[in-house]
C-alpha cells in the first residue's frame, strides 16, 4: 500500500489515509462493522504503524528533520553552520560571524529560508538567526507525540488501539514512551 518513493508514501499517509481511517472508525459502526474486522483491521494495523515508524520517531531520532536544505553551492563554513542549527531540535537561536567576503551570500540564504528563521544584525557582522516558533515546535518530540496521541485517540480509546495492534501493542506503548521508534513493516 505504499509502493511509492518515501515521500509519496508520506503523502499519501497524511493526506488521504489518516483522514479515512479516522472515517471509517465513524463510519463502520452504522454499517454494523467495525474497523476491528477485516479487511478494515489489516488496513488500520498498517497505517498507525506505518505513522509511528515515519512520523514519530523517538524522543532521539525525528524520521522527518527540517527539509529546510540550504541551496549553498559555494561550501562555505557558515552555510555548514546554518544546516547545522536547523537540524538542532532543541535550539532556538545562534549568532554568525560570515566573513566579510560570505557576508552578502549567507544573508541571501537567510532569506531564502524566510519562511523558518529570520535573523537580526546584532553588532556589525555579527547576525543573529532566529527559528520562527513554528518551526522550531514543529520538530520537537513533544509536538510529535502530542499529534500521535491525538490520532490514536481519534481512533479509539488504549483498549481498541490493543486489541487493533495485537501483539505489536507493547512497541507501540514503547514509542510513545520515545524509548525506541517503532519498527514497521508491512503486513498485507
Ligand atoms: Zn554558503
Amino acid at each position: 500500500m505504499w509502493n511509492a518513493g518515501r515521500d509519496d508514501a508520506l503523502k499519501k499517509l497524511m493526506l488521504y489515509y489518516i483522514p479515512f481511517t479516522i472515517g471509517l472508525h465513524t463510519h463502520l459502526p452504522e454499517l454494523g462493522t467495525s474497523l476491528l474486522l477485516p479487511p478494515f483491521a489489516t488496513f488500520a494495523w498498517n497505517v498507525i504503524g506505518y505513522y509511528l515508524s515515519q512520523v514519530l520517531g523517538s524522543k532521539t531520532h525525528n524520521p522527518r528533520p527540517s527539509r529546510q536544505m540550504l541551496l549553498c553551492n559555494e561550501h562555505c563554513s557558515t552555510c555548514a553552520s546554518l544546516q547545522e542549527l536547523l537540524e538542532q531540535l532543541y535550539v532556538p537561536v545562534q549568532d554568525f560571524c560570515p566573513s566579510r567576503k560570505t557576508q552578502e551570500h549567507f544573508i541571501d540564504t537567510i532569506y531564502e529560508l524566510g519562511d523558518f528563521i529570520s535573523f537580526t544584525e546584532v553588532t556589525g557582522g555579527r547576525l543573529r538567526v532566529v527559528k520562527h516558533w513554528d518551526f522550531l515546535n514543529s520538530n520537537r518530540w513533544e509536538s510529535r507525540l502530542k499529534q500521535a496521541r491525538d490520532f490514536l485517540k481519534s481512533i479509539g480509546d488504549d483498549d481498541f488501539i490493543e486489541q487493533l495492534m495485537g501483539n505489536r501493542f507493547k512497541d507501540l506503548k514503547v514509542a510513545l514512551e520515545g524509548k525506541s521508534r517503532y519498527n514497521y513493516t508491512a503486513y498485507e
